[in-house]
């Protein structure tokens, strides 16, 4: 099998929610490869439906942070979370007053009609 084409990996469509890079093929259907493929060195992206391969030219150091399916996430809201906590505050107290106002705004006499049935 033979590489179809050398494509930059700025040509390529990039999925963050999947982490999964795809570059149109000539079949119809997509050169996937994955961006944890690509920091395993790997610059092959296959077709599922035909044979043809694309040789992905990229940098490493320009490639975005791998993200691993684990809850990760967390760990890094937990670093900024003390900044947050501030702004959470401050947004707070203007939440309270905006809650007020929707209690008072709700139709306590609808609520109960609506149990009654
Ligand atoms: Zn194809």
């Amino acid at each position: 099998m033979s590489i179809y084409e050398e494509v930059e990996i700025e040509d390529l469509d990039y999925d963050p929610h999947t982490q999964i890079y795809t570059y149109p093929c000539p079949c119809g259907d997509k050169f996937t490869i994955s961006l944890e493929a690509l920091y395993d060195g790997e610059d092959i992206a296959t077709c599922p439906s035909c044979t043809l391969r694309i040789e992905i030219i990229y940098d490493e150091e320009n490639l975005p942070p791998l993200r691993k399916d684990d809850d990760d996430d967390g760990d890094d809201d937990e670093e900024d979370g003390d900044e947050g906590k501030e702004e959470v505050n401050e947004e707070g107290e203007r939440g309270e007053t905006k809650e007020e106002e929707i209690d008072v705004d709700l139709p306590t006499v609808g609520m109960k009609s609506l149990a009654v049935r």
